[in-house]
């Protein structure tokens, strides 16, 4: 789930080795081109590595405009978009960084080409004929100044970058804190839709489970819509953080739950036939209905809940999100048959757009 995982000595190197390709591709010091090179050189992003090796392939400097377009391809999907209320604060932090690298290795550049121009000129001087001790003495005071300067500079880099290191740890923290909180369901702690797609991303990312049969199971509570006008909206509240810690409790951790709707889960189950993902399916049901909910202050049971379940199990693949859909006229396929129930999909499930709607009436 996490993104960027590097330990803080691994995350220092990865930090120069940046800078120095930003500074070797030509890059602008903008935090768009900062993450793209970042994620290229920690090696975190397969696909972005094949895509800016492409573009190096036609130029040895990058495009602007080429790198931003693989930064919305490759890294904006389950990235930045989530981080919106964050994304101004952090990108300011990380500009002003960047900014002070970028001036830093500026003037050491600018002192480097001047010390190479003094050194060239020294060396012209030096195959004149008829050198006197004078001039001899004056160049190797020279070339003796330029090297302190050199050094001086290089070495106020070199502390601006540790400096600025020290400010981009923090930022990566915050980082890791707006990214996690982007993708939970504040009412119930686990997923929410972005959270569950990403993490379904990250085990596409790193290969796991890839062409394995896995499983979708999309969960929507019966008749919830009466637990709320019956019993208020807190008790409902209740019921939906109950469900989620079913769902939860009830599946491995390979096993990703999310609340993609107000009374509807998402179950993405790998390594999962379709057959195991109507039993996984029929066993939450069954777990659901256990739940108790009571009236706080009688402390008496005051409703069962029960879900309808619909199931897709494909081989795992990029087409992921089409299980979402074939899951959803799965779930429609069990309300319309009196819910509480689990259906798979089949190529015979309607089409939800040419269903009637299910009856609302009670089962
Ligand atoms: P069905 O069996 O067809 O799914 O019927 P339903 O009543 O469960 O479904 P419907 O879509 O008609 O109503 C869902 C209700 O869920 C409507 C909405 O007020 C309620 N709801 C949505 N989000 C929340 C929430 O966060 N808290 C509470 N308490 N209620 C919510
Ligand atoms: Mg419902
Ligand atoms: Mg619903």
């Amino acid at each position: 789930m996490l993104r960027y995982l590097e330990s803080k000595p691994a995350s220092a190197e990865i930090f120069r080795m940046v800078i120095q390709k930003m500074a070797e591709w030509g890059c602008a010091f903008t935090p768009v081109h900062y993450t793209v090179v970042y994620e290229y050189v920690s090696g975190i992003n397969p696909p972005l590595i094949e895509a800016v090796n492409g573009l190096l392939k036609k130029s040895s400097s990058l495009v602007g405009e080429d790198l931003e377009k693989v930064f919305v391809k490759y890294v904006v999907p389950d990235y930045v978009l989530p981080l919106n209320e964050y994304r101004g604060s952090l990108s300011r932090q990380l500009q002003s960084i960047l900014q002070n690298i970028s001036s830093s290795t500026t003037l050491t550049a600018q002192e480097a080409e001047r010390v190479k121009n003094g050194m060239e000129s020294y060396s012209h001087s030096l195959q004149e004929e008829g050198l006197d001790e004078k001039t001899f003495r004056t160049l190797v005071d020279a070339v003796l100044k330029d090297t302190l300067s050199i050094r001086e500079s290089s070495s106020s880099l070199n502390a601006e970058l540790v400096k600025n290191q020290k400010k981009i740890d923090h930022l990566q923290d915050e980082l890791r804190v707006a990214r996690e909180e982007a993708m939970i369901d504040p009412l119930t702690g686990i997923l929410n839709r972005r959270g569950l797609s990403a993490k379904i991303n990250d085990l596409l990312r790193e290969g796991k489970f890839f062409g394995t049969p896995c499983a979708l199971l999309m969960v929507d509570i019966d008749h919830f819509k009466k637990i709320n006008d019956s019993y208020g909206h807190i008790i409902g509240d209740k019921a939906i953080v109950a469900v989620s810690k079913v769902l939860r409790g009830s599946v491995g951790e390979n096993v990703a739950v999310g609340r993609v709707g107000g009374e509807e889960f998402a179950v993405f189950s790998p390594k999962t036939s379709p057959e195991e993902g109507v039993a996984l399916g029929e066993r939450l049901r069954q777990n659901i209905m256990k739940i108790e909910i009571t009236n706080p202050s009688t402390r008496q049971k005051i409703s069962t809940m029960t879900v309808s379940i619909g199931i897709d199990s494909v081989p795992f693949s990029r087409e992921w999100e089409g299980m979402f859909e074939r899951a959803d006229k799965a779930l429609y396929a069990s309300k319309s048959s009196g819910r509480n129930k689990v259906t798979r999909w089949t190529p015979e499930t309607p089409d939800i757009k040419d269903s009637k709607n299910p009856s609302k009436t009670n089962p």
